[in-house]
């Protein structure tokens, strides 16, 4: 098989690019405030990411997105998008908070960005507030707006927690319905530092499935393309959602992904914490180093990860 291919076979076709592990948000579940963040003098210049995004390019990786961290606090954030547009990738796309995003998405549509994915965790100012520990959730809406304007792909990412948000579930999809968005709905995974602690607030996907049954919502199961992260499902309303059940229903079999620190460390798995500097490897040593990163790839899902997400880039 050529291409990058892992020892089990699985093809490597997507990258994550953490920019920053900086973040404006502070959301509970994702990070500390006193997690240690890359410093901007560690971070790979626009010019070192395309050139590592090139090289895997050319060994079939057709998908690219950028996240954090909060990609919008990297000030070089349109010479990164312009750079990696050249590159004629399949998909490009960002994970983003929203609220630095809105002014910034024609300059970066026109630069080559395909798709977005927005997260916002609740439609209610004070839970918002709650969780993220500031910010304001109508900013996201904003933005959420200004994308569909533009004609961009977006998909909402929604983390239910147990007694704070999952009651919301069917207000997503509604807003599904409404704006014409794919709204996923994310399992809290065992990540970060408080990941015990933060289990209390798990919620399956298997019960929030449910609960939009229950409440009337006819749901037709759509096809699920290899290496997808989601199940999805076509609404009554004509809505489209999904599930991101990370937890209950691991998609590690099929993953397609690969992740690049902001610093150019390059990584197998969200779930963990050991890669290898690619920041500056001569074209020479690409191959080998390459290699050496897939053979970490688990193949079974690890059952947690001390590191906080802003750190591996979500
Ligand atoms: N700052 C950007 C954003 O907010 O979309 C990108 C990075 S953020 C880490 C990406 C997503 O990961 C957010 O939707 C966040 O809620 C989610 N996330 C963080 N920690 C998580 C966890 N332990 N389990 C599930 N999702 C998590």
């Amino acid at each position: 098989m050529s291409g990058l291919v892992d020892p089990q076979g699985r093809r490597i076709r997507k990258l994550r690019i953490s920019l920053t592990e900086s973040c404006n948000l502070h959301c509970f579940h994702c990070h500390r405030e006193d997690a240690l963040a890359a410093a901007p003098a560690d971070w790979l210049s626009p010019e070192e990411i395309a050139a590592i995004v090139a090289r895997l390019a050319a060994q079939g990786v057709d998908q690219v997105r950028l996240t954090g961290g909060e990609p919008t606090l990297r000030p070089d954030l349109h010479e990164i998008v312009a750079r990696l547009g050249r590159l004629s990738l399949r998909r490009l796309g960002i994970t983003s908070n929203g609220l630095l995003l809105g002014p910034l998405l024609p300059a970066l549509q026109a630069a080559g960005l395909h798709n977005l994915n927005l997260s916002l965790d609740s439609l209610d100012p004070v839970r918002f507030e709650r969780i993220t520990g500031a910010g304001e959730q109508g900013r996201v809406l904003e933005t959420l707006a200004q994308a569909r304007e533009l004609g961009l792909e977006v998909k909402l990412n929604v983390v239910l927690f147990r007694g704070i948000n999952d009651d919301e579930a069917l207000a997503f999809v509604e807003l599904a319905e409404r704006r014409g968005i794919v709204v996923r709905f994310l399992e809290l995974m065992r990540i970060g530092p408080d990941h015990e602690q933060n289990r209390r607030y798990y919620v399956p996907a298997a019960e929030t499935l449910a609960r939009i049954r229950q409440a009337g919502v006819r749901l037709r199961a759509l096809r699920r393309p290899t290496g997808a992260t989601a199940f999805e499902y076509r609404t009554g309303g004509g809505g489209r959602i999904g599930f991101i059940a990370s937890e209950s229903r691991p998609f590690c079999a099929t993953c397609s992904r690969l992740r690049l620190s902001a610093a150019g460390v390059l990584r197998s798995c969200l779930m963990r914490e050991d890669g290898l500097s690619v920041r500056g490897l001569a074209a020479a040593e690409w191959p080998e180093a390459v290699a050496r990163v897939l053979s970490w790839k688990p193949v079974l899902r690890p059952g947690h990860v001390d590191q906080p997400m802003v750190r591996i880039g979500g």
